[in-house]
Formats: structure tokens, sequence, C-alpha cells
């Protein structure tokens, strides 16, 4: 079995055992690798162990990757910030963004998505840490993005995104994946119906599950450590 192989079985491992303790069901809760950074090699022999979904940060790289890999038949999302005039390959390489946070972001990605290709899915990322650095809209301006969202005709807004603050603070991290969901339900509320709740990480994803999760982003546990110097592996 390959290191990679064996990471992943690990991790939907944490999976399931996150979502049985939380009471949910394990099928409820979808994986995300996040291969940044990593070559297509290692997506090809994540995907021969089974895994479908894949994350990437940076435009060309994705797009590249998506276009290597595409005999594969994956499903390729988009999960890192992105400016408007790199809107256009996302719009059409991608078949997720989980990272709109201005309108004019996803007016450009509705207005290039290809008319053969089904609707784009979409996130909105939502600031929970309150943190001036971090992108994501502020929770207060979440639901008149929604909404504006909602209508664009080549996207299909699929839920909220978020990254907390790093901290070892457990039941700080609860409070800000929580949030999340609070959030996501007061728009269901209002109409909007979303599916999506994408929160977690390598390392906290049991937190964000426990609290609603529906895709968690693993990079690192199951690629490795990404390092300057070029991949290494992780336990
Ligand atoms: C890199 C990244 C991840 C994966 O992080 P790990 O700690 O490596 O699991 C998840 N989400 C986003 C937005 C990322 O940029």
């Amino acid at each position: 079995m390959t290191l990679i192989t064996a990471n992943l079985q690990a991790v939907r491992g944490r999976i399931v055992r996150a979502a049985q303790a939380a009471g949910r069901d394990p099928a409820s809760v979808a994986l995300l690798a996040v291969s940044k950074t990593w070559p297509a090699g290692a997506v090809r022999e994540a995907a021969a162990a089974g895994q479908r979904a894949f994350g990437e940060n940076y435009v060309q790289e994705g797009a590249d990757k998506a276009a290597a890999l595409a005999a594969l038949g994956l499903e390729w999302h988009f999960i890192g910030p992105l400016q408007s005039n790199k809107t256009r390959p996302v719009a059409n390489a991608f078949d997720w963004v989980h990272s709109i946070d201005r309108l004019k972001i996803a007016e450009r990605l509705s207005a290039q998505r290809d008319v053969h290709l089904p609707p784009l899915n979409v996130c909105i990322q939502v600031n929970v840490s309150g943190e001036d650095s971090k992108s994501g809209v502020a929770p207060g301006q979440a639901r008149e993005l929604a909404r504006a969202v909602a209508v664009l005709p080549r996207l299909r807004l699929r839920g909220l995104m978020c990254i907390p603050e790093p901290t070892a603070d457990e039941a700080l991290l609860r409070s800000r994946f929580a949030a999340l969901r609070t959030l996501k339900e007061a728009l269901a509320a209002d109409g909007l119906a979303l599916d999506t709740l994408s929160m977690g990480m390598s390392h906290d994803l049991e937190a964000a599950i426990a609290e609603g999760a529906t895709i968690v982003r693993v990079g690192t546990a199951i690629f490795g450590t990404r390092a300057a110097a070029g991949p290494v592996a992780a336990v």
C-alpha cells in the first residue's frame, strides 16, 4: 500500500469516528483532498485509492492539473483567494468554487461559465474570526451576498465556507464552526436552500464535523507537509 493510500484510509477513519461521535451519518461528510503544490502523480495515486474530489488554491496550477488528468473524470474544487482578472480559467476548469467573498467575482464566474457545462457550484467564504487580514465576507454581510449570488444564472449556491484563525483553544474553534452553521440555518430560514458547510482541515476536522461540516478540506494529512524545497512525505 502506498503512503497516500494509507493516509487516505486514516483520514477516512477519522471522519467516520468524528461523525459517529456526533451522531451523524459518516456518508454526510465528503472528503475534499487538497492537492495544492503536489504534482499530478500524487493526485493520480489518490484517485487510484478511490478519492474523487480534489481542492486547489492556485489558478494555473489547478487548471493545468485538471487538464492533465481530465481522462480520470475527477471533481475539481477551487478553494483559494480569487482575483477578478483570473476568474475565466476557474469558471471553466473547476466544478466548485468555495471562496466567493464578493459579488463582482461571482458575477464574472457566472458570465464566463461555458454554456455547455452544468452550473458552477459555489460557496460563500465567511470571515468567522473577524481578522482584518483574512479573506471572506463579514458574517453580517453574508445574507446580502448570498441573495445576490443565488440568482446568478450560471452558478448554483451550495453553502458556506470558513477558515478559522489558528488556535489551540478547542472551545473557540468550535464556536467559529458553530457560527458558520448558525449562519447557514439563518439563510435557510430566509428561503435559501443550502446543503453545504465547507469547514475543517487536517488539524481540526473533528471539531468541524461535530459542528456540522459536510465537506472537510484535507491536504497535509493525505499528501504530507508542503515544503518550499518540495513535497515531503507525512506519517
Ligand atoms: C491548504 C488548505 C487546506 C488544507 O489544509 P491542511 O492543513 O493541509 O489540511 C484547506 N483549505 C484551504 C482553503 C487551504 O488553503
